[in-house]
């Protein structure tokens, strides 16, 4: 076991008073003390102020956006638009006046609308896109998808997989400038690993193609979990796609922000029909949570939480934590660049994931314990995962190490 450290969780502890006064506002997890929900990547819960968004929308001015001239018409009208410039103050955005905000159902179908109109369009024949082959499949598929519609239509674009570390689980940024080619016209890259839970280091990736490729960002583990800041130079990136479900908001909703500066104007085909205004909705109180809460302290928690879970957990005999290298010194602190934001992958050497996932619940937390939708590898089936928000506590990891350590 590592050296013991302050629990970010007693009494004397600001930080731990400011979390329980924020996990006070999410009403599942104050109704149900006895379990632990460690499943925050798949969706996150949502915190009061969110509910009480929607019902009030739904009880005061409930009406379809974009047509009628009544009050409650124009009110959701203005609050899906409104919406649209949250989402661009929340992320930073440094030129709002240039950029685009789109709605969608998640990250899944963010990253399918950027392929589809705004990727196949803009792509000519012998262009190339380099893309990962070892994130979510949500963003792989649709680049692959992209490039048999240009196939369809007598365009060849080659697809390239962005080079990848398998011990640490990262990009593989040394070699990415061997990847990089004259043609190269578009990079796919996710912000926060969804299996090994690492920052994927963006501004490499820019630092390799260079100022004029546009890169797609699959911000789903990144947006409502840590800092995103448009502004930041470290993160000049073309589009941000993100789930809103993650980040507080209600199931079935989602974004893509697009910066308009590279390529085409992003123009998806778009607002036919009646958007997901009650999503919408909570999108905008979710941000709104978020912004008071202050992204940059929940990451600050979750990290806490998260390397006080891999620290102990990688010295526990039968466990491998994944991106973790067994290379490490048993005694030393994990190194910034093995940190996770919120996310711990692991097996247990003699246990399947799905029986782990059993066990786990029987003791009351909720972990992902089937296959991770990873593309192109095989790390996540088999393994478990934990994922953290700034609703969970110190005494929920330990609890859940207690359990882990008796199936040792
Ligand atoms: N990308 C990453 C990195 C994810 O973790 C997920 C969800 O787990 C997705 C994409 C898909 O998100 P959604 O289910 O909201 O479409």
């Amino acid at each position: 076991m590592s050296a013991a450290r302050p629990l970010p969780g007693t009494e004397h502890d600001a930080q731990a008073l400011w979390q329980r006064e924020l996990r006070e506002q999410f009403p599942i997890v104050t109704a149900h003390p006895e379990l632990a929900y460690l499943d925050s990547a798949a969706t996150s819960q949502k915190p009061r102020a969110v509910l009480e968004a929607v019902q009030a929308y739904l009880t005061t001015s409930n009406a379809n956006a974009g047509r009628g001239t009544y009050p409650w018409a124009n009110r959701t009208t203005e609050l899906v638009e409104g919406t649209r410039e949250r989402v661009k103050a929340f992320l930073g955005d440094p030129e709002p006046d240039r950029s685009a905000v789109h709605f969608t159902s998640g990250t899944t179908e963010g990253l399918r609308t950027v392929a589809r109109d705004w990727l196949v369009p803009y792509l000519a024949d012998g262009d190339e896109i380099l893309v990962p082959f070892a994130d979510h499949r949500a963003n792989l598929d649709p680049w692959l998808e992209a490039r048999r519609l240009l196939a369809e239509r007598g365009v060849d674009v080659r697809v390239r997989a962005l080079p990848y570390q398998a011990v640490s689980g990262d990009y593989d940024h040394r070699s990415l400038g061997e990847a990089v080619g004259p043609r190269t016209r578009f990079v796919a890259a996710t912000h926060v690993h969804h299996v090994y839970g690492g920052d994927m280091n963006v501004h490499r990736i820019r630092a390799a193609v260079g100022p004029d490729v546009p890169i797609c960002l699959d911000a789903a583990q990144s947006v409502g979990h840590l800092p995103v800041d448009l502004g930041d130079p470290a993160l000049d990136v073309d589009f941000v796609v993100f789930s809103g479900h993650k980040a507080m908001a209600l199931p079935g909703t989602g974004a893509v922000w697009a910066r308009n500066a590279r390529g085409p104007v992003f123009r998806p085909a778009g607002w036919q029909g009646t958007p997901n205004t009650v999503g919408i909705v909570s999108l905008r109180a979710a941000l709104d949570w978020l912004d008071a809460a202050g992204p940059d302290r929940i990451a600050r928690w979750t990290a806490a939480l998260t390397t006080r879970l891999t620290d102990r957990l990688r010295h526990l005999g039968p466990y491998e934590v994944l991106g973790c290298p067994a290379s490490l010194a048993a005694d030393s602190a994990l190194p910034a660049a093995q940190r996770r934001h919120g996310i711990v992958t692991f097996r247990h050497r003699d246990i399947p994931s799905d029986d782990l996932g059993f066990i786990l619940f029987s003791h009351g937390f909720m972990v992902r314990a089937d296959s991770l939708c990873q593309a192109g590898a095989d790390d996540g089936d088999g393994s478990v995962r934990v994922s953290l928000h700034v609703y969970n506590t110190a005494e929920e990891v330990d609890r859940l190490l207690a359990v882990l350590a008796s199936l040792t």
